[in-house]
């Protein structure tokens, strides 16, 4: 099976990881209307994720779903094994996966040091490496770690958090140098106050809502697809000439720089 003709992925091959919900449900659906054949990872999710790659291929595109846990690295190198198998190459990885778990500096327990960091950095670079290593036997391709603001703004209370994702600041920067050779292009997404499954708490709570309305220049939370437009642009030709960077998609938050 090879990817779709049409549209401005037509031909690329892409993962999006934890793309069962949220932002990378949003991602892999807007990479599959412009043309990528799209590998659905996900970890427990897999009815949603299964029902979004029927969808796919109902309206004439490709797509699977795949569960890996992204912090196994035997796991995540079947992953990509899968996805080279099926559709014949790797163009674009959305390290997307991740969790947070809130607890007070000093109460922090060892599970949720270890667990946020083995999915939100570890994970990110076990995707990365198998990943990379399938791009550069290629013509090379885009590699996009949905970060956080909190790669560079501090988050009191999700601290394993805040570090995982300052790592994941990092190792872009690192892998953007490392793999430029190999033509592959790394770059991060930063999202601010997004409405998804992970701010569960957050949106049934109506004062916290509006106190983000006021704290968010553009007044409002920002929709999963808003993040996936930022990705379209960092997996096709349009960014070729972009590694390297960041790009935040937080309706401003970061201006204020005011812990949420
Ligand atoms: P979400 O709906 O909770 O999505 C997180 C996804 O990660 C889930 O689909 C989950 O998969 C997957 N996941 C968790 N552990 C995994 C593992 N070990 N292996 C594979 N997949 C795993 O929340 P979201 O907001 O879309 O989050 C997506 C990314 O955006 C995360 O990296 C998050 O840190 C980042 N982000 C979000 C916001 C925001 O405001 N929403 C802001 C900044 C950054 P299953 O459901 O299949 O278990």
């Amino acid at each position: 099976m090879s990817a779709s003709t049409s549209g401005e992925l037509a031909g690329k091959v892409a993962i999006v990881t934890g793309a069962g919900s949220g932002i990378g449900f949003a991602i892999a659906q807007l990479f599959a209307e412009h043309g990528a054949a799209v590998a659905i990872n996900y970890l427990s999710s897999g009815k949603d994720a299964d029902e979004l790659a029927q969808k796919i291929e109902r309206d004439g595109g490709n797509a699977v779903a795949l569960q890996a846990d992204v912090s196994s690295k035997p796991a995540v190198e079947s992953l990509v094994a899968s996805v080279v198998d099926r559709f014949g190459k790797l163009d674009v990885l959305v390290n997307n996966a991740g969790i947070e778990q809130s607890q007070p500096l000093l109460e922090i327990d060892e599970e949720n040091w270890d667990r946020t960091i083995a999915v939100d950095l570890k994970g990110p670079f076990l995707c990365l490496q198998a990943a990379g290593r399938q791009m550069r036997r290629g013509d090379g391709g885009s590699i996009i770690n949905i970060s956080s603001i909190h790669e560079d703004f501090p988050f009191p209370g999700f601290t394993p958090y805040a570090a995982a994702k300052g790592g994941l600041r990092m190792l872009m920067r690192n892998a953007s140098l490392e793999l430029a050779p190999y033509k592959i292009r790394v770059n991060n997404i930063a999202p601010g106050a997004i409405a998804t499954p992970i701010n569960a708490a957050t949106l049934a709570n109506p004062a916290k809502v509006e106190r983000l309305q006021q704290i968010v220049p553009l007044q409002r939370m920002g929709k999963p697809e808003e993040v996936a437009q930022v990705a379209l642009f960092l997996a096709s030709e349009r960014s070729s000439y972009v590694t390297g960077s960041t790009y935040y998609v937080d309706g401003g938050i970061v201006q204020h720089a005011e812990a949420l």
